[in-house]
């Protein structure tokens, strides 16, 4: 099963990102309509199909597909995905419009960070038709039978990022705009990725997130939480320590690579858990983290 129950009308999907359990999670709204909430990456998509497959929900029945954003992890098998249904559009925030119609750009800045061998493994994602795809820009209301959705912009971790509040069920889709929350290491990791990181307004999006009345909160990476404040507190604090972290041991003229080993002892001493248990996917945050934020101060000194 790579699906399972959240609520009487959300779903988790377990996209089996990199052969891994518990890393990259979608998640399916069912109202009398249907609604996909991101994607995982494209070599994800026939998981993705499995677990609707289960779920007694036929790929040519489902209504609406939203990548929160364009990365690779939450809209590589969006293209995929829409091949097979055929009724279903797309939303997206304004700014990710134009990657998912063409990922050329795209993949070549994810090439440059991941290099080329993750991205094989990942699989590069396929274009999709323009008018297929709705744009949000701050905020918008879907109703889809039953449901409503909120679907609000959520800069920081990126600026093309929206999350989705659905209204009945009090349960916030948060995309990366909390941290990587995985069980397994039972510490909140920030998602700092280059290239747009912002920490001042993924600060300023998760005092937004932490004021609606959320009881649940869905990560992608991954799952469940009911300490929704806390982990939204935890989001802005942690971001904060690592931004001014890799401040400091820039400072000290330390290198990208000694940043990430530095930052991944702290992890394992923080969690408990030993470097080699690392899920994949947060081996490969921790250094894009460091990227991302030597980034934003190489932009903002
Ligand atoms: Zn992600």
């Amino acid at each position: 099963m790579v699906a399972s129950k959240i609520s009487d009308r959300v779903y988790l999907i377990d996209t089996q990102a990199l052969g891994e359990k518990n890393t990259v999670a979608a998640y399916l709204v069912k109202g009398s309509k249907t609604a996909l909430v991101d994607c995982g990456y494209a070599s994800s998509a026939e998981t993705v199909l499995q677990a609707l497959t289960e779920l007694n929900v036929s790929p040519a029945d489902m209504d609406y597909v939203i990548p929160t954003h364009v990365h690779l992890d939450h809209a590589g098998a969006a293209g995929y995905l829409l091949d097979r249904m055929p009724r279903a559009k797309l939303i997206a925030q304004e700014k990710g419009v134009k990657h998912l119609v063409d990922p050329t750009r795209l993949v070549e800045s994810a090439t440059s960070v991941f290099g080329e061998a993750l991205i094989k493994t990942y699989g590069t994602p396929k274009g999709i038709q323009a008018d297929r795809i709705t744009a949000v820009t701050e905020e918008m209301h879907l109703d889809i039978g039953g449901l409503s959705l909120t679907i609000v912009h959520a800069p920081g971790h990126a600026p093309h990022q929206v999350s989705v509040y659905v209204e009945e069920e009090k349960v916030l889709i948060s995309a990366d705009a909390v941290g990587i929350v995985y069980p397994l290491l039972g510490i909140l990791i920030p998602t700092t990725p280059p290239p747009s990181l912002d920490p001042a307004e993924l600060g300023r999006t998760a005092e937004r997130l932490g004021q609606m009345d959320s009881k649940i909160l869905l990560a992608p990476h991954f799952g469940a939480r009911t300490d929704v404040k806390e982990v939204l507190a935890q989001t802005k604090s942690k971001t904060n320590d690592w931004v001014s972290l890799v401040r400091g041991m820039r400072q000290k003229g330390m290198s990208q690579d000694q940043m990430t080993r530095e930052l991944k002892t702290m992890v394992s001493r923080e969690s408990g858990l030993p470097e080699d248990r690392f899920p994949t996917y947060a081996d490969i945050s921790i250094r894009t983290n460091v990227m991302g934020i030597t980034r934003y101060l190489e932009k903002n000194p």
